[in-house]
């Protein structure tokens, strides 16, 4: 069987204006639920808790402290988890949360914890939803806990199961020479093997390796997936159909392999 990890960012689940685009979700389970009745082995990360807090509270901005952040994504987890739950249930999908802490990278008894947990699930044909545990991983620049950002738990993860293939779904086609929103002559790459100084540049602002998403913490999984066997391909989540085309060799988005 071929092992899929799929990570999906705020901005393919939530539209800009707060509302849930409940029908990407709902694509992404049709999609997701195909694939593992095709017989592959799919895991998936998913952001999106504070953003489904907010709009479950009616929030019109971000909490400003992080403790109110925290409140907000120990709602919006639980709500999140509710809407996967009655998408999948439509296919006759199962389900898992499984919420990660750093300590899985730190402590080898935590990691054999979460590798049989999710070898476990994965034999009994349930999805694992996989999301950083927020009440735990106290602060943003807390290395200790916290991972950094989803982009970074997906590599983990893949590197954990052992994954063949890790599908980063963001708002974007992929990996271009430069931000296409500030260049709009920056030209897409199909394939990237070795991220250079160079690709470093192109992603800008360097500075903030442990930032919350941007495109260097998509290169810094790239890199961690590069050191392995896996491959990673960044696309644009709009439409979660796309899935397919890329699981069928179609050149879209940007590999990392
Ligand atoms: P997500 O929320 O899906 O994780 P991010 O907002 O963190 O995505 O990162 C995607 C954004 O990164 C793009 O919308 C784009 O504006 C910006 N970006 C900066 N540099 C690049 C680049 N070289 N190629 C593509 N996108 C880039």
């Amino acid at each position: 069987a071929q092992r899929i990890v799929i990570k999906i960012g705020t901005s393919s689940l939530i539209y800009p204006n707060g509302n849930i685009n409940l029908a990407g979700i709902d694509q992404l389970a049709f999609v997701l639920t195909d694939l593992k009745n095709q017989g592959k082995e799919i895991v998936l990360v998913s952001s999106g808790a504070i953003g489904v807090g907010m709009n479950k509270l009616h929030l019109e901005s971000r909490p400003a402290t992080i403790p109110a952040q925290q409140a907000v994504a120990a709602v919006g987890q639980a709500e999140l988890m509710n809407i996967y739950n009655q998408r999948f249930l439509t296919y006759s999908q199962q389900t898992a949360q499984v919420l990660l802490t750093r300590d899985i990278v730190e402590f080898p008894e935590s990691r054999k914890n979460v590798v049989n947990t999710l070898e476990q699930l994965l034999q009994m044909g349930i999805i694992p939803i996989i999301n950083e545990n927020d009440t735990v991983a106290i602060d943003e620049l807390d290395h200790q806990t916290k991972f950094g950002d989803n982009d970074q738990l997906s590599a983990i993860v893949t590197q954990l199961v052992k994954g063949d293939l890790l599908i980063m779904l963001s708002d974007i086609d992929g990996f271009y020479s430069g931000n296409p929103a500030k260049n709009k002559n920056a030209i897409l790459f199909h394939a990237i093997h070795e991220i250079t100084p160079q690709i470093w540049d192109y992603a800008g602002d360097k500075g903030s390796k442990f930032g919350t998403g941007g495109m260097v913490s998509k290169l810094n999984a790239a890199q961690r997936i590069l050191t392995t066997d896996s491959a990673m391909v960044l696309a644009n989540g709009q439409q979660p159909q796309v899935i397919f085309d890329i699981l069928a060799g179609k050149q879209i988005g940007t590999l990392f392999c």
